[in-house]
């Protein structure tokens, strides 16, 4: 195939035609990349900063067209997209203002052997950084890697899901239109299908950042590996939220209901699981069915959530929600007949067995199950026995403290739900079958950079060449002393 052509999930109209890009073409983009990093870094902080700047204005200024956008090709409503375009606005925002701060170079004590030298780390980009991303946040996701590799002083060349291109081209459009004195290839679209991820990884990028599922990132570590290009992950979740009886009941219901179930529960950090305490579970079902009766999937203004963005997709939801069944679960809110075509409205299955593919394995969907347990110390067990370890989210007015320090995950909202993913000082990340590596806050900025540790000699010494052949005698003879001195006592 040599045309990609998306389509709207709602309707299955033509968005948008686009190139596939042969393993060749990668290449090429990749290497104006490289010739438009040195133009990139000479720009330094500040100039970068103002790059990214403009190119944050124009988002904001065109964001009708691409909210529009974003709707028709995810299936999204409107004001999801508007609000995940708000939070990667905040994150380019604060890596445009912060790279320079998080990134200068800094100074360390040269020690007692080599007091005569000065020390100092510098971060230094790599190069070219190949961005792979996912669907379901077509902006948001992607931009966690983009806009702090391009703050860090790399080049980026971006590969959209084949799901999500036009919407990927539209913003990477807007930064040459923002930055038109900018050499072509500071931020590069290639579009096409799992192949062209694939050419992306072995052509010649510095470092390569993917956003996608588990199964997918081994393959591209695998690619990555053959060249011994080093890869940051962001993978899939399997997120649990911990409801103590001590808790807001209420509030909980309301929070989770959202983290489970907004864009079709087709987000990473998303709420699959919830672990509650026995004495409040009857009370949490009931809050949680009020909080759940009133969402709706849809394509229209009041849609709560839309349609099922990878068609693919529905079959594995149906597949978990089988077995959450078969396994002993009960569905109180929805079940097998809620999944449609293109939608699926919410489903809570309560008590599942802890081994059904609903527990184990990432949904994706609008389905959330509900666990009983004894005590806070079963739901700390039962909710890190999973392979993933992206996020969670606890609620509970005492215990919140104990709880965190014993979840095995890489982010926590406290009696909230993906709080952690709207503030940018804040780095993103995994653990086990979640990936590793970190994308925002301080902690991605340096991911995108290598660092270069410099020792320069102030003055030397008389008579002390401690690196030299021509070393004196006495010093020599005195160097094991020494040695004891230090570090045998
Ligand atoms: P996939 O893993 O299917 O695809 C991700 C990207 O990889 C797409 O651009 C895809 O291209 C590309 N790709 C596919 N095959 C290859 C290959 N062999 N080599 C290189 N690239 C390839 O994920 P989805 O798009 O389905 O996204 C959903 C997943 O992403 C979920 O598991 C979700 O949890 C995870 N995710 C993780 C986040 C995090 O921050 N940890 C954030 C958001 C999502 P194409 O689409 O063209 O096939």
């Amino acid at each position: 195939m040599t045309e990609l052509v998306s389509t709207n999930p709602a309707t299955d109209e033509v968005v948008a035609v686009l190139p596939v890009h042969t393993d060749e073409q990668v290449r090429a983009i990749v290497a104006q990349a490289r010739e438009a990093a040195v133009w990139w870094r000479a720009q330094g902080y500040d100039g970068r900063r103002t790059a990214l700047l403009a190119w944050k204005r124009h988002i904001v200024r065109h964001r009708g067209e691409l909210v529009e956008l974003m709707h028709r090709e995810n299936g999204k409503p409107r004001i999801d997209a508007t609000l995940e375009l708000m939070l990667a606005i905040e994150h380019i925002d604060w890596n445009a203002k912060k790279a320079g701060k998080v990134l200068a170079p800094e100074k360390r004590k040269p020690g007692f052997l080599l007091a005569n030298f000065s020390a100092r780390v510098e971060h230094v980009p790599f190069g070219v950084v190949g961005v792979i991303g996912p669907w379901n946040y077509p902006i948001f996701t992607p931009n966690g890697s983009i806009a702090t590799a391009l703050a860090a002083g790399n080049t980026v060349v971006f590969k959209p899901s084949e799901h999500t291109p036009a919407i990927g081209r539209w913003y990477v459009e807007a930064f040459a239109a923002a930055n038109p004195e900018a050499p072509v290839g500071v931020l590069s679209l290639i579009t096409g299908y799992g192949e062209t991820g694939a050419a992306l990884c072995r052509a010649g990028v510095d470092k390569l950042a993917f956003t996608g599922s588990a199964a997918t990132g081994s393959k591209v570590m695998a690619a990555c590996a053959e060249t011994l290009v080093p890869v940051v992950m962001e993978l899939g979740g399997k997120d649990a939220a911990i409801v103590a009886a001590d808790a807001d009941i209420k509030a909980a219901a309301d929070a989770i209901a959202f983290g489970a179930m907004a864009n079709s529960g087709q987000t990473c950090v998303g709420i699959e699981r919830v672990y509650v305490e026995a004495g409040v579970r009857d009370e949490f079902l009931a809050e949680l069915t009020t909080a759940v009766s009133g969402i709706a999937p849809g394509s229209g203004p009041k849609a709560s959530y839309g349609p099922m963005t990878m068609p693919s997709q529905i079959g594995i939801v149906r597949r978990h929600v089988e077995d959450a069944i078969a396994s002993g679960g009960t569905a109180v809110v929805g079940g097998p007949e809620s999944i449609g075509e293109r939608y699926i409205a919410p489903v809570v299955i309560l008590d599942p067995a802890h081994s059904s593919s609903a527990i184990q394995e990432e949904t994706f969907g609008p389905t959330l199950t509900v666990t009983t347990v004894d005590s806070l110390d079963e739901a700390v067990k039962l909710a890190n026995d999973v392979p993933f370890g992206l996020a969670g989210a606890v609620f509970s007015r005492g215990h919140a403290a104990e709880i965190v320090e014993q979840l095995d995950t890489s982010q926590i909202s406290v009696n909230s739900v993906l709080g952690f993913a709207g503030m940018a000082a804040l780095p993103l990340g995994g653990r086990g079958q979640s990936g590793f590596g970190r994308i925002h806050g301080p902690e991605g900025l340096r991911e995108f950079t290598r660092t270069r540790a410099v020792a320069t000699q102030k003055y030397p010494i008389p008579g002390v060449r401690l690196l030299s052949f021509g070393r004196a005698g006495w010093l020599n003879r005195f160097l094991p002393r020494l040695l004891g001195w230090l570090h045998g006592r």
